[in-house]
C-alpha cells in the first residue's frame, strides 16, 4: 500500500483538501464553502475526499492544516502539522514554481503577499481587516451589477476603457460603482474598473513597501479571475503566473509538510458521525481573563488552548 497525505486549508470563506503521494503529486482534492461552520465544512469536506479516493492503491498516514481555523481542524483531524498561511502557500507554490520571488494571495476575505529570494521566505504582509480587495467584497458588487462573479473576468477583458472606481473601502467603492452605472458607464467598463481597482488596492496596501519581482506567482479564490489577472499584470509590467491548482496551494504545502514530518498515523475518514464542538472558557485567576476554547468529542475535551499561562490549563479528557 503507498503513503498518501492529507492538507486541510480552512479560511472563514473556503475550505481547501488535497491529498498527495509520496512525489507531491495531487490525487485527490475538494473545495467548497466554509459556511461558518468549520467543523461541519471539515466533515463535509472529509467525505468528499473519500468518494475520490482510492483506498486499493493508497492509504493517509499524516495529516496537516493551515488556513484561521487549523488549530481548530488539526485536533479534530490529529494533525501531525499546524502551520500558519504564509509558511503553507510558500511550501506549495515553490514545489511547482522553484523560483518564484514574489506570490500574491487574494482569498475570500483577506489578502497576502509573500517575497521569496531562492525559495526562502524574507518577507511577507497579511491584510485581514479591508474587504474591499478580496473575492467577498467581488462576489458582492457581482451580485449588485447582476452579473455570476465567474463570469466576471472574461466580461472585464472586453472593455476597451475600464471605468476608474475608487476601491480605498468597500463603503466608497460601492457608492462610487453606483455613480458610474447612473451616469452611464458600460457593465464591462465598470467590472474592468472594479478588477482594476481590487489590484491596485492590493498593491497600495498589503504590497506597499515590498519588493515586488518577477516570477510573480497569484493564488488564492480571486486569481481565477483573469480581469484581476489582467490588472496585475498591467500594473506590474510583468507576466503573472495562475497555477490550475492555484486555490489549493495552501493545503498542498501543508499535505507536503506533513509528508515531511514523518510523523504517521492510520487517517481514519470516517468522522461524519463523530460529534465535535467548541465551548468557550474564562480564566479568572488574573485580570488577564484569558479565553480558553476547548474542542469536545463526545462530551470530552480532546484539546483546549487561550490559556497565556499554566495556571489556566484545562485538562484533557476531562
Ligand atoms: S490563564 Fe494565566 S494569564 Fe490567563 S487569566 Fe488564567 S492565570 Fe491569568
Amino acid at each position: 500500500m503507498k503513503k498518501a497525505y492529507l492538507g486541510v486549508d480552512i479560511g472563514s470563506i473556503s475550505t481547501k483538501g488535497v491529498i498527495i503521494d509520496e512525489d507531491n503529486n495531487i490525487i485527490a482534492s475538494k473545495y467548497l464553502y466554509t459556511e461558518a461552520d468549520p467543523i461541519n465544512a471539515v466533515k463535509r469536506l472529509i467525505k468528499a475526499l473519500k468518494k475520490d479516493f482510492d483506498f486499493k492503491e493508497y492509504k493517509v498516514v499524516s495529516v496537516g492544516t493551515t488556513g484561521s481555523a487549523r488549530k481548530l481542524i488539526g485536533t479534530i483531524l490529529k494533525a501531525s502539522v499546524v502551520k500558519n498561511e504564509i509558511t503553507a502557500h510558500a511550501i506549495g507554490t515553490t514545489s511547482i514554481y522553484k523560483d518564484v520571488r514574489t506570490i500574491f494571495e487574494i482569498g475570500g476575505q483577506d489578502s497576502k503577499i509573500i517575497i521569496l529570494e531562492n525559495g526562502i521566505v524574507t518577507d511577507y504582509a497579511m491584510n485581514t481587516l479591508c474587504a474591499a480587495g478580496t473575492g467577498s467584497f467581488l462576489s458582492s458588487q457581482a451580485n449588485r451589477l447582476g452579473v455570476k462573479v465567474e463570469d466576471f473576468g472574461a466580461i472585464a477583458l472586453k472593455s476597451k476603457k475600464p471605468t476608474n472606481i475608487a476601491a480605498r473601502c468597500t463603503v466608497f467603492a460601492e457608492s462610487d460603482l453606483v455613480h458610474k452605472a447612473q451616469i452611464g458607464h458600460k457593465k464591462e467598463d465598470i467590472i474592468a474598473g472594479l478588477c482594476k481597482a481590487v489590484a491596485s488596492n492590493y498593491l497600495n496596501n498589503v504590497g506597499k513597501g515590498k519588493r515586488i519581482k518577477a516570477p510573480i506567482v497569484f493564488q488564492g479564490g480571486v486569481s481565477k479571475n483573469i480581469g484581476v489577472v489582467k490588472a496585475f499584470s498591467d500594473l506590474t509590467g510583468e507576466d503573472i503566473i495562475v497555477d490550475k491548482n492555484s486555490h489549493l496551494m495552501g493545503a498542498l504545502g501543508v499535505a507536503i509538510m506533513a509528508r515531511k514530518s514523518k510523523l504517521e498515523n492510520d487517517f481514519d475518514f470516517d468522522i461524519e458521525n463523530v460529534s465535535y464542538e467548541t465551548r468557550g472558557l474564562e480564566c479568572h485567576r488574573c485580570s488577564n481573563n484569558c479565553e480558553i476554547i476547548c474542542v469536545c468529542r463526545d462530551n470530552k475535551i480532546i484539546d483546549a488552548w487561550g490559556n497565556r499561562c499554566e495556571r489556566g490549563q484545562v485538562s484533557i479528557n476531562s
